[in-house]
């Protein structure tokens, strides 16, 4: 489905939207991708969305990206005999890896790893950085703290551990056995949570081996710190800033979020800017003003992505909550200001052909009467190339690969369009100039730009850009075989 707006919305689904027609209502109301929470559900359940998802989209006859999220390691306290206990600011509160149901001063913290880890000074957040632990004194199986900031602790409780690498595998065996289910149902994009390091996303990808491609979450510190070599490894990012907020300042998110989002786009891999972007939506069907100017950000940053979480997956206004972000970003994409950040923030990259060629298409489709970009790539790369170039007219990126229709879903300013198996330019033009005028960006007198590698089916070899004319005698008349 063409979009009337460069940036791509990710919603995630859950008991709001788990039903035929709310999934269908939300791809027509903008949803570009939909996104699977491991953390919730039974593989039976999401087994289910993933085919309702497939079934939208064959009859709405519109790739639709899927995106299944693991849980990653994410740690626990264990149980207290009371259910919960109020932890007050000055107290001593002990970890450890006693059996014993937990009191007011102490309770099981079932990861030998972290207690190895440890060093006296480091932080502990406990549910949601809601409660703040300061380790005094620690050893192989125990952490005396001071509490820091109190608060009610109960039951198996999320804790953050900020300030130290925890060597913890990345893939939980829950991940493990989740990774390999979704890869074989056929999802698009598999989200890698709390990832640390670049060697986590390269075991990961051993174990995809290309059946999706692969999106680092950045949610730690020590995420943040060796970003460069995660984004080497990864074909897409999320900055997630719900888990980010908590293992550092609040304050520190917006300026990585704002150097995460330049560096993706320089590296032509997608990134999507994610967690309560409109979470008042959860409840009330108008968002607040400090959350739409949240979502004009991500977008005047040039996101390929923003994202709904809760207001889409467990909300009470998921078709409002994407309708707002699709507003908002037609609203904002229509501001000159919005082209000027755009285009003052482009990189100059010419290392390959593939580069001079789509950075020349931009310029030719900005110099003159151009209504489209039409960019024929199998793996995708060209036409992730061509978004990196931020155009200002839309880009169709033709592809015979579903599988690559699919993935970029989530890229800036890119719509797919199916081709069928090409050998011929001239039939390639052809095709390209169909798709631009039934999807409406052209008419019969209109010129689009196409880029191709000749001969087709050889992935990597954008050699061609071609001006050519919207009518087809024209291109029967004109163009070479
Ligand atoms: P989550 O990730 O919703 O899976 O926790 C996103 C975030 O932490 O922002
Ligand atoms: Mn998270």
């Amino acid at each position: 489905m063409r979009r009337n707006r460069n940036v791509k919305i990710v919603a995630t689904l859950g008991p709001a939207s788990s039903d035929y027609n709310m999934i269908r209502a939300l791809h027509e109301a903008g949803a570009d991708v939909f996104r699977l929470n491991m953390s919730h559900g039974t593989h039976d359940k999401i087994g289910e969305l993933h085919a309702t998802i497939r079934q939208v989209e064959e009859d709405l006859d519109s790739p639709i990206g899927i995106l299944a999220d693991l849980q990653g390691p994410k740690l626990r306290v264990g149980e207290f005999a009371n259910g919960a206990e109020e932890l007050i600011e000055g107290a001593d509160f002990r970890l450890d890896l006693e059996d014993a149901a937990g009191d007011v001063s102490r309770v099981r913290l079932p990861h030998p790893e972290i207690f190895a880890a440890l060093e006296p000074g480091a932080s502990l957040l406990v549910n949601d950085g809601k409660i703040r632990l300061k380790v005094k004194d620690c050893g192989a199986d125990f952490a005396n703290c001071e509490v820091v900031i109190g608060g009610t602790i109960s039951n198996r409780k999320g804790v953050n551990v900020p300030d130290v690498l925890l060597p913890l595998a990345a893939l939980s065996e829950k991940d493990l056995a989740d990774l390999e289910f979704v890869c074989e149902l056929g999802v698009d994009w598999l989200a890698l949570s709390f990832v640390q390091r670049a060697k986590d996303v390269w075991d990961a990808r051993d174990l995809v081996r290309g059946r999706a491609a692969v999106l680092s979450k950045i949610e730690k510190p020590s995420a943040v710190s060796s970003f460069d070599e995660i984004l080497d490894a990864s074909d897409g990012i999320m900055v997630a800033r719900g888990d980010l907020g908590v293992e550092l300042p609040v304050q520190n998110v917006p300026p990585i979020q704002k150097r995460l989002v330049r560096r993706c786009r320089a590296a032509a891999k997608p990134v999507i800017v994610a967690t309560q972007m409109l979470e008042s939506m959860i409840e009330s069907p108008m968002p607040t003003r400090a959350e739409v100017s949240d979502v004009a950000t991500a977008i005047y940053e040039g996101s390929d992505a923003i994202m709904l979480s809760a207001e889409s997956a467990a909300g009470e206004y998921p078709i409002e909550a994407v309708t707002t972000m699709d507003n908002v970003a037609q609203e904002v994409e229509s501001d000159p200001t919005y082209t000027e950040i755009i285009e003052s923030s482009r990189v100059a990259s010419r290392t390959s052909v593939a580069d001079g060629i789509v950075a020349a298409a931009r310029e030719i489709a900005e110099t003159t009467e151009i209504k489209a970009i039409c960019c024929f790539t199998q793996s995708g790369t060209t036409a992730l190339l061509t978004a990196r170039e931020r155009p200002r007219v839309p880009i169709i990126a033709m592809t015979s690969q579903v599988s690559t229709a699919r993935r970029l879903a989530l890229t800036w300013g890119t719509f797919c369009v199916k081709t069928g198996e090409l050998d011929r330019f001239k039939g390639a033009v052809v095709s390209a100039a169909r798709a631009a005028r039934s999807s409406g960006l052209a008419t019969e007198t209109d010129q689009i730009v196409v880029t191709a590698g000749v001969p087709f089916n050889i992935p990597g070899t954008t050699n061609i850009l071609r001006v050519a004319p919207c009518e087809e005698r024209l291109i029967y008349a004109s163009d070479p075989e």
